[in-house]
């Protein structure tokens, strides 16, 4: 692997980072009148800890890694953005990603002025190390992987995707927004191992909290110290870091949820396959499946009449025909299969 000096933005490696008034203070004190805050309408009134601490602790012990090789976000959307802006050198580095993919990759790519290489996974959405490689050349600096991958449902093979993290000298990010609904084990138990790893999860799928937007990055403390000083000072608010807290306390009630969601999904891959309108059912370990139909505007516009909303992914590159579909509650599925057994 390149250093990492070699592989962060030369502004960035030399950044100063805000320096706020919580940092530069650490101790007890009873008085504080540091940070131009007003001293009523507490705990509100406070700058919140802007390495949220105690969340993290939380998450730590959860998923078995160092409080220092976390990173929260406003989404995981935010990690995607910094690593973007902290690694890739706008019009000069570029970023190579398989595709189809998840879109936010893209475009932050493109907000920052930066080269996207998309390699296309092949036919059956599994993925070619060695075509994913060949695309890279000295001014790649990150590479998008996605595991479960979206739209396609599918994890990426492990031994392809090693190849990847061993054969590129510089980042590999693995987005595991959908682990909580796969069979295989997260990439995180890997991070010790590899030094160019970042692995990107999410409250929003599993956990039930897209209204919430917290996202989590995971990697080296070496890594992690960029990320610390590129985000937003507060970028996680009291609120958030709280109400985040007390939603880990209640993961039972998550893997509750998963157990649902997943045998909803094995009834809907199950109907879906005897449906003479539906062609094709592609295996998913995420909480949606894609399927293939003739004419998927028509599918799709037809359901949207009658209320049922799914994703057209007809434009999307090797997803000609496809719709993506949502595990939704026992109803909302009997719903929609009511309606497709209509056409
Ligand atoms: C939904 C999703 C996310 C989650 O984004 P948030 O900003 O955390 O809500 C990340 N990656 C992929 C591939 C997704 O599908």
């Amino acid at each position: 692997m390149r250093t990492l000096q070699e592989l962060v933005r030369p502004n960035i490696f030399a950044l100063k980072p805000y320096s706020c008034a919580r940092n530069e203070f650490t101790g007890e004190a009873s008085v504080f009148l540091d940070a131009n805050e007003n001293p009523l309408n507490g705990p509100y009134n406070r700058y919140p800890d802007p390495l949220q601490l105690e969340l993290k602790a939380k998450i730590a012990k959860m998923k078995g890694v160092k409080v220092e090789q976390i990173m929260l976000g406003n989404g995981s959307d935010e990690p995607i953005d910094l690593i973007v802006r902290i690694f890739c050198e706008p019009k000069e580095d570029n970023i190579v990603a398989i595709a189809p993919s998840y879109g936010m990759y893209e475009v932050c790519a493109d907000v920052n002025n930066v080269e996207y290489r998309k390699v296309l996974l092949n036919e059956d959405y599994s993925l070619d190390a060695d075509k994913l490689l060949a695309a890279t050349d000295k001014n790649t600096k990150v590479i998008f992987l996605c595991s479960p991958n979206n739209p396609t449902g599918n994890l990426l093979n492990r031994g392809e995707m090693l190849k990847v993290v061993n054969g590129f000298d510089g980042i590999v990010v693995v987005d595991e927004a959908y682990i909580d609904f796969a069979s295989e084990q997260s990439w995180l138990a890997e991070l010790d191992k590899h030094e160019n790893l970042i692995v990107l999860q999410t409250f929003s799928k599993a956990w039930g909290l897209a209204a919430v937007r917290c996202g989590m990055a995971f990697a080296s403390e070496e890594i992690m110290g960029y990320f610390n000083k590129v985000k937003y000072p507060y970028n996680i608010n009291l609120l958030t870091q709280q109400f985040v807290n007390e939603q880990i306390e209640m993961e039972q009630r998550k893997q509750d949820w998963v157990k649902m969601l997943l045998a909803q999904r094995d009834r809907l891959a199950k109907e879906f396959a005897a449906m003479p309108l539906i062609k094709k059912v592609y295996p998913t370990d995420a909480n949606f499946i894609l399927v293939k139909v003739d004419d998927a505007n028509a599918v799709y516009k037809y359901l949207m009449e009658k209320g049922v909303i799914v994703r057209n992914r007809n434009s999307v590159s090797l997803c000609g025909g496809c719709l993506r579909i949502t595990v939704g509650t026992a109803e909302e599925n009997t719903e929609l299969l009511d309606r497709l057994k209509e056409i």
